[in-house]
């Protein structure tokens, strides 16, 4: 662990670290995300409903961009339409509206319906052009980063407008020829929000639920387990019908990737993430690479090069709860990062809140004599001989360099050494030290019965000590009477 805390620190030294966001696939029952592999091992047909919006301009509430989706729960995170620059569009009058859609679907959308083709529109003359939001709920919420700059933009003077980007693949095929994009469900939102220096912002968390602000949805899961996982969908549809945004819906059947741990069906998410900036440091890994003499030597320009020269920013972190944590510590109000590379520089920074506890056992119980039935507990204290054991062993450490060691560190600290060796009373098969001054939050608490140490007074740099989590491994250890 510590030799990955060094490495990181070390790019961070050279500014190679940054932090930013990644789309990827999450199971939200599951509250992770997948590789890209175990994405590939989960497609199935599934059905869902594809469903045409209302899209009035805020020019002119009578002009509407017609735009489709297949994950209606994905619509209350909308803020951009993209459009195909290739695409030609068409304006087509129905009633008292214009809509605007590509040229290729117009009969198949107004399919059964009264219209006419009035004139066309180029993509072109599309981007730029401002809609009013779907959805009210992050209209007036401030983009974090634009804080910072000190020139606050609200997302709602931002987004809710027509793009083209090359990362999002609008067809005239499928749909209206016009797509719509959250910020924060995949990689051409992603790359979107990028283009547009606009912060993600997730509207369904990554356990599949709706965020507090999306006020009609809160508590619901975007695709439910049960019976009906289209039932959110459903209720989207219901309040764009409510709202007069709803233009048509119906059901397609298409290939959707689902976890290969428990079926759950797959949502497009984006998670933030801290990369390795690969791309900076591409030229001089390349020129190396070129000097390098490999065996067999196609491989240096052919597979290795190859995934050399496509080679792209490294997304290092993981939204697990094991595995290394990264060592960054960040202040709430600057913002600023602090990357520690090692034990002893994280001591330095705070070392009093340093804890060293030593927990042994190690001598003979009635376990290690009495044969194990399966069912029966064959007694895990001490025997007699262990118990003396024990004891000679707690002496001797008492005497030994660790306690030599407490010494030196607390003498960083200008406090007193403190040091306790006990052989557990109750059990009597559990040897402590204790090498800090935590020892007044032990004392007090029921921890006593773990730890029979004569109460001592608190001492002054001990104020802010509170007992917590860094307790939690020391009781494991004589819970599980390793
Ligand atoms: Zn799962």
């Amino acid at each position: 662990m510590e030799s990955i805390w060094w490495a990181f620190s070390e790019l961070h030294r050279k500014g190679l670290i940054y932090e930013g966001y990644k789309p990827m696939h999450i199971c939200p029952r599951c509250a992770t995300p997948l590789s890209n592999f175990e994405v590939t091992l989960g497609y199935k047909d599934r059905e869902d409903l594809s469903v045409i919006m209302n899209f009035p301009l805020v020019e002119d509430p009578h002009t509407v961009l017609l735009a489709w989706t297949t994950t209606p729960w994905s619509l209350p995170g909308n803020f951009w339409l993209a459009v195909g620059p290739k695409i030609s569009y068409a304006k087509v009058q129905s009633g008292s509206t214009t809509y605007i859609l590509a040229e290729k679907l117009v009969e198949k959308v107004f399919a059964g319906r009264e219209y006419e083709v009035v004139g066309t529109v180029s993509a072109e003359e599309l981007i730029g052009k401002r809609y009013q939001p779907l959805f009210p709920y992050f209209v007036d919420t401030i983009i974090p980063s634009s804080e910072k700059s000190g020139k606050p933009r609200s997302y709602g003077d931002t987004v809710f407008k027509v793009v083209s980007n090359e990362a999002v693949e609008v067809s005239d095929e499928d749909g209206t020829g016009i797509v719509h994009l959250t910020s924060a469900t995949g990689e051409d939102s992603n790359a979107v929000a990028k283009a547009e220096g606009v912060d993600v912002l997730p509207h369904v968390s990554i356990d599949g639920f709706f965020v507090n602000a999306a006020t009609d949805f809160v508590g619901l899961n975007a695709k439910p387990e049960g019976e009906d996982p289209m039932a959110t969908d459903k209720k989207v549809i219901e309040y764009l019908k409510e709202h007069g945004r709803h233009f048509s819906h119906y059901t397609v059947r298409h290939s959707y990737p689902h976890c290969w741990r428990c079926d759950t069906p797959l949502l497009p998410y984006t998670t933030g993430s801290w990369f390795v900036a690969i791309e900076k440091i591409k030229q001089d890994l390349l020129a190396q690479n070129g000097k390098t003499n490999w065996v067999p030597g196609h491989i240096r320009d052919g597979r290795f090069g190859e995934w050399l020269r496509n080679a792209r920013d490294w997304a290092i972190s993981r939204n697990r709860y094991w595995g290394t944590p990264l060592p960054i510590w960040r202040c709430e109000e600057t913002g600023e990062i602090e990357v520690i590379g090692s034990r002893d520089e994280l001591m330095a920074k705070c070392p009093i809140r340093f804890t060293k506890l030593t927990v042994l056992r190690h001598a003979e119980s009635e376990g290690n004599l009495t044969p194990i039935y399966q069912g029966v507990n064959p007694g895990t204290d001490l025997t007699e001989k262990g118990r003396r054991k024990a004891e000679e062993l707690a002496r001797s450490l008492r005497a030994s360099p660790a306690r030599r060691a407490a010494r030196r560190s607390l003498g960083e600290v200008g406090s007193e050494p403190r040091s306790a060796g006990r052989v557990e009373k109750r059990t009597e098969e559990i040897f402590w030290m204790v090498l800090d001054s935590v020892v007044c939050d032990l004392a007090r608490t029921e921890r006593q019965n773990y730890l029979l140490l004569p109460p001592r007074p608190r001492p002054p740099n001990c104020a802010d000590h509170r007992p917590s989590t860094r307790f939690g491994s020391l009781r494991a250890g004589t819970k599980d009477r390793h």
